[in-house]
């Protein structure tokens, strides 16, 4: 397996649970850090820390310059035209939500369109449900094949002269499917909504992605999936909790009425009025989280070392293999992609499954009394549970610093929930 020997990377895996090894199978829902990370954010404030874009002083200069220096690192992570395109957030959550409340509060009126998935994590549903409601526009569901996958071939069919927005999810955080984002885009295109590409000018229909689960595995490459909003979280790919990064093409983010106002937003205030700053930080009022910021420039330089290409097979082949042991368990249900042999290409590192007769619940306590940490519940997409007939599953997730032994103890723990529930 690769990645062999980087748990040591990771500080936490020095401590115990329940008396247990850490296993820890739940980076979908946030991601460990490593000592590089950690050292980041602890150096900027013993070393560095004052506010940024401020003072004329030595170390507002350092703090601004390492501050922005992750701009430019994520501009080039993402493969951005320009680093005035990247807001930082305080996550996937605020980005979306800022996109909402600027860009579809000026653009969506009575009667328009905007069309989800039947995959949607609430960050990517309830906004564009209260803005639908807000301004008496249509909310459309992009629906779910019995195998786990999008019905991709039913976008064309929703896309109509009244859609302005298709805002999708690029892999679930609650079964684990990949949605495929090069081929939605295509089908915008030729559905009328031309010109998404980078430098082609503003499209008629918006392409958003929710990338808090993908951009974590596989990264993400703008000239490859040109869309027009881009939404991610540090804490999930090895970073700090409380930052987040929004992309925004640059023709767009112009017309955009400002989120949030006060300090460092704008350019210039006089008693009665005010102009607004340019970009990216006419979008980022307030101090932001700047050690948050660094520690992400830390977190990209780990990731990079490994690969993205490398990171995403890693975490299939576990996920593969976990599949492969859950099969063996009597009557356990999987959910998510399957499609024989494809489902390795259609699943990021997740596997969501339920134990016939046994709460999630309890299966997750069992498992926490063996040290393995896995996430039970909704997953923060009730809709999606709903369609796949159940209100909660047990979902395992796999990051990098995972090996073959933590799917080996993760199944040594559920034989305990067979026995100790006579399953
Ligand atoms: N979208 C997806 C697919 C997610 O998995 C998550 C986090 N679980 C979010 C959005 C929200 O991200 P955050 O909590 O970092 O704002």
């Amino acid at each position: 397996m690769m990645f062999n020997g980087i748990k040591k990377d990771f500080p936490i895996f020095d401590r115990e649970v329940n008396g247990k090894r850490l296993v820890y199978l739940d980076s979908a829902s946030t991601s460990q850090k490593p000592r590089s990370v950690i050292d980041a954010e602890k150096a900027f404030y013993e070393r560095m820390n004052a506010n940024v874009h401020r003072g004329i002083h030595a170390l507002s200069q350092e703090a601004t310059a390492a501050y922005e220096g992750v701009r430019e690192k994520v501009r080039a992570f993402i493969g951005a035209r320009e680093a005035g395109e990247i807001v930082f957030t305080r996550g996937t959550t605020e980005s979306i939500n800022l996109v909402a409340s600027t860009w579809g509060e000026q653009n969506i009126s009575e009667g328009d369109e905007i069309v989800v998935s039947a995959l949607e994590h609430h960050s990517n549903l309830v906004p564009w449900q209260q803005l639908c409601k807000r301004k008496k526009a249509l909310l459309k569901v992009i629906p779910l094949l019995k195998n786990g996958l999008l019905n991709i071939d039913a976008l064309g069919g929703l896309l109509g002269p009244r859609t302005k927005l298709v805002a999708l999810t690029q892999m679930s955080n609650a079964i684990g499917t990949i949605v495929p984002i090069k081929k939605v885009v295509q089908i915008v295109r030729d559905a009328g909504g031309a010109a998404v590409g980078a430098g082609g000018g503003s499209a008629r229909i918006k392409v958003l992605v929710d990338g808090a689960q993908s951009v974590a595995h596989a990264g993400f490459d703008l000239s490859e999936m040109p869309v027009d909003f881009l939404a991610f979280s540090s804490h999930k790919m090895l970073g700090p909790t409380g930052v987040g990064v929004l992309y925004v093409k640059r023709e767009i983010l112009e017309t955009m009425p400002p989120y949030q106002f006060g300090g460092e937003m704008v350019k210039e205030v006089s008693q009665t009025d005010a102009k607004w700053n340019d970009l990216p930080w006419r979008f980022e009022a307030g101090t932001p989280n700047i050690a948050g910021v660094v520690g992400l420039g830390a977190a990209l330089d780990y990731l990079h070392k490994l690969g993205f290409d490398a990171i995403l097979k890693h975490d299939r082949e576990l996920a593969g293999c976990a599949r492969e042991k859950l099969s063996q368990f009597p009557g356990l249900v999987m959910y998510g992609p399957e499609d024989g042999g494809r489902a390795e290409l259609m699943a990021g590192g997740i596997v969501s499954f339920n134990v016939p007769g046994v709460h999630p619940h309890d299966v997750g306590s069992i498992l926490d009394n063996e040290g393995v940490a896995v996430r039970t519940g909704h997953h923060c997409a009730q809709p999606l549970m709903e369609r796949l007939g159940c209100d909660a599953t047990v979902r395992v997730s796999f990051y990098v610093y995972n090996d073959i032994s933590d799917v080996d103890a993760a199944a040594l723990a559920l034989q305990k929930v067979y026995d100790i529930f006579n399953v």
